[in-house]
């Protein structure tokens, strides 16, 4: 746990009591605050009942004059919830977990803060940068939206690095974030349902380098165009040197050598992590081998089984066509690997142009969900489609329909929320049909079913 003599003797309000919020209320507690805390829901207000430091009520209806901040979880809408108006009539400011960290580093033995972000690739860079890092041998932990609160975390020894995953919500609720190095490895429209259009989206990542100082290092991807205008913005407010732009040209080259990095896409994510792990310091021979022994992220190109020649990969984190474009990418002609293509779920538009240039890789698609009708009408010019609406029924078909040597993936291109709690729940229900339809003969992907 991260606790910091700044929050002593203050009073803050938490308002959503799920992973993040929790354990943001435990440091402040940790750290001498106290703390007025709600959630909508009862189960957490109950687990807090009777704890010395804390208030039980809602703070979008109460005065919060004299707080020191409000600290809600990335959740909450704040372009609808009531608890922005409440804490600008008190002037008080609106936070995140990753807020407080920054407020308690100044307490912290001295380290370093890499910071990531992008509409896509953001886990997978992350998690990279973490490998990277710990097999150099550095002290590192790694927070933020990849599902690790940071501030639950025990505090590293001096020389460590801190590897934080940004979502655009959780830059909102930052203010005071000097990340030594950041980075930005991409942006197409995404969550347009939080912001006022596109460009109040690429603003909120753009904000993640207004706070860092001009000595610090900025990385970005060059796959778009929104990127290069906030690189050449940056460019010209910093020191020479200090911002980089990384298309991964020079690392081509090695990339058959990486079994979890594969696709153009993971160029993208491995040449970032790679400036980042260099801009801290590490050595090509300290990170060239790393590369290699990555596991990667379970949901993300995630081989869970081959039977019968037959490739099976859950790509249930693309949860938009832009991030199921190089899924579809990953096995071009040459390859003559033909995928067979389960996409659709909650749809977040209603086209998939970014998909459409890889449309000759694909053997047949099966479409599920919500956006399944809508999809099939657009694939049916392009290529065979089976209108299977379930996720079941759309693997049983595949694997009845797919020769050896083919792909079956699931790479959805569509939020999950129709038919599954979460992408995570897609992902496994995926990996447990496929195993329960191919038993006996499968032999499932040694460390696949983490
Ligand atoms: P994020 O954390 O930003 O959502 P992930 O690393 O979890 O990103 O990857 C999410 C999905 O996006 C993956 O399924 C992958 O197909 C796709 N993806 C990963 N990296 C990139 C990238 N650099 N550009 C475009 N799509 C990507």
């Amino acid at each position: 746990m991260i606790a910091s003599p700044a929050f002593s003797g203050k009073r803050y309000a938490v308002l959503g009591l799920a992973r993040s919020g929790m354990t943001a209320l435990e440091c402040l507690l940790a750290s001498g605050a106290s703390v007025t805390a709600w959630d909508s829901r009862e189960e957490p207000r109950r687990v807090l009942e009777g704890r010395a430091g804390v208030n039980l009520a809602d703070p979008a209806t109460i005065d919060l004059t004299g707080y020191a901040g409000v600290v809600v979880s990335p959740g909450v809408p704040l372009n609808s919830h009531p608890i922005a108006a409440a804490a600008a009539r008190a002037g008080v400011p609106v936070i995140g977990d990753i807020e407080l960290f920054a407020l308690a580093r100044s307490s912290l033995p001295a380290h370093r803060v890499v910071a990531i972000t992008g509409t896509n690739g953001k886990s997978t860079t992350t998690a990279l940068v973490h490998h990277l890092l710990q097999s150099a041998a550095l002290p590192v932990r790694m927070g933020g939206n990849i599902g690790l609160p940071v501030l639950g975390q025990s505090p590293l020894a001096a020389g460590g690095v801190y590897v934080l995953e940004l979502s655009s919500y959780q830059i909102d609720l930052t203010f005071s974030l000097a990340a030594d190095v950041a980075a930005l490895l991409n942006l197409t429209p995404d969550h347009l349902d939080r912001y006022d259009g596109t460009e109040a989206y690429y603003a909120s990542k753009a904000r993640l380098f207004a706070m860092q100082r001009e000595d610090q290092i900025a990385l970005f991807g060059t796959s778009d165009a929104d990127t290069a205008r906030i690189a050449a913005l940056e460019a010209a407010r910093r020191a020479p040197g200090k911002v980089r732009s990384i298309d991964g040209a020079d690392l081509a080259a090695l990339q058959a050598d990486w079994p979890t990095l594969q696709g153009p896409h993971n160029l993208q994510n491995a040449a970032v992590a790679v400036a980042i792990a260099e801009a801290l310091g590490l050595s090509e021979a300290q990170w060239r081998p790393a590369l290699r022994t990555f596991r990667g992220l379970p949901h993300r190109m995630e081989r869970v089984a081959e039977a019968g020649g037959v490739l099976f990969i859950n790509d249930s984190k693309a949860t938009n066509p832009a991030s199921a474009a190089p899924a579809l990418a990953a096995f071009p002609p040459s390859d003559h690997k033909r995928i067979h293509w389960i996409l659709g779920g909650l749809p977040k538009g209603d086209r998939l142009d970014e998909c459409a240039p890889f449309f000759g890789n694909v053997a047949a698609a099966y479409t599920i969900g919500e956006a399944g009708p809508r999809f099939a009408d657009l694939l049916a010019p392009a290529m065979p489609v089976r209108r299977s609406e379930m996720m079941c029924e759309a693997i049983r078909q595949a694997i009845e329909a797919a020769k050896p040597g083919d792909v079956v993936l699931l790479s959805p291109a569509c939020a999950s929320f129709d038919q599954f709690r979460d992408f995570e729940a897609r992902g496994d229900a995926f990996r447990q049909i496929v195993q329960t339809l191919l038993e006996p003969q499968a032999e499932q992907v040694a460390g696949a079913t983490r």
